[in-house]
């Protein structure tokens, strides 16, 4: 077994059962392309290889790349692109490479210390959604954001990444992935997502407003909407109109949902 490297994130998934569990939440299709980020040994990407049409593989590792290399062989069907995900510019290395141009899919057990940045590279913001959806992206994450992620309004899981990702897709947690399932087991149990970027509507009139509003909204914890909102819409307008809107004017960010979101950023950018 190939050592791994804390460095990279590195948890070699050994779970028969969360490897089916992620195969089986990506529904694939014979004409999926996919993308894989951090395939690591390969176990995942050996499974997903058969059942679809291609899948490009972005692995940050040259010891573990050369490893894949050889240890897949040649496949018409494989790709793999050795670099920082995060900083890779994805499409244009696929420019050679029609078969594997615009993956459709997203299939990964990614390294979690980047899982906000990955999440945001793959749906984009609020302010700009990624202008090529995915069809889907199925994610293995630490429990704990698996939580946000897919946290209702008025839970305590629910904070600005919850509305910063629901804004964008709808999110479904498929299955909780225990420690043991690794090797070496993480200090945290795991989780497997799915993100299904949806048409965004309602949609903001001015989506950098409701950035902003999300960001200071959730800034202080606990504080009531109103209080963290301050500096941007004074107190009573801003009760009067969450009255307007039927929300109760003591409400918390954690409270609203994404159409009360939107709706409140929407009457700010009309009434000022
Ligand atoms: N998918 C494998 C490995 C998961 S561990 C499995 O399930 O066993 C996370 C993987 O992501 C490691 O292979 C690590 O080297 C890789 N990685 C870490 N940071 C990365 C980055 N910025 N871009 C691409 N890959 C990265």
């Amino acid at each position: 077994m190939i050592r791994p490297r804390k460095i990279f994130g590195q948890h070699w998934l050994k779970s028969e059962k969360a490897l089916a569990e992620i195969v089986q939440a990506a529904k694939l299709k014979q004409d999926d392309r996919i993308l894989e980020i951090g395939p690591g040994t390969g176990i995942l990407t050996r499974r997903l290889l058969p059942l679809v049409e291609s899948l490009v593989a972005v692995e940050i590792d040259r010891d573990l790349c050369e490893n894949l290399a050889k240890g897949l062989g040649k496949r018409e069907n494989f790709l793999l692109l050795q670099g920082d995900f995060l900083e890779l510019d994805v499409p244009s290395l696929l420019e050679g490479f029609p078969a594997f141009q615009n993956p459709n899919k997203v299939v990964a057990n990614i390294p979690y210390n980047i899982t906000g940045p990955i999440i945001e590279k793959l749906l984009g913001t609020i302010a700009n959604p990624n202008p090529k959806p995915y069809d889907a992206i199925v994610l293995l994450i630490q429990k704990e954001v698996a939580d946000r992620v897919v946290a209702k309004p008025g839970s305590k899981a629910c904070g600005a990444l919850t509305v910063r990702v629901q804004y964008l897709a709808e999110c479904e947690l498929i299955s909780i992935v225990p420690a043991k399932a690794f090797y070496p087991p993480p200090k945290v149990d795991s989780a497997v997502v799915r993100l299904i970027p949806r048409k965004i509507e309602p949609a903001a009139d001015d989506p950098r407003k409701l950035d902003t509003l999300v960001k200071l909204g959730f800034g202080a914890k606990r504080k009531m909407l109103r209080n963290n909102l301050q500096s941007i819409v004074e107190r009573d307008r801003l009760t009067e109109l969450l009255e307007q809107l039927e929300i109760n004017p003591q409400v918390r960010a954690e409270e609203l949902s994404i159409g009360q979101w939107v709706a409140l950023s929407n009457q700010l950018g009309v009434n000022g």
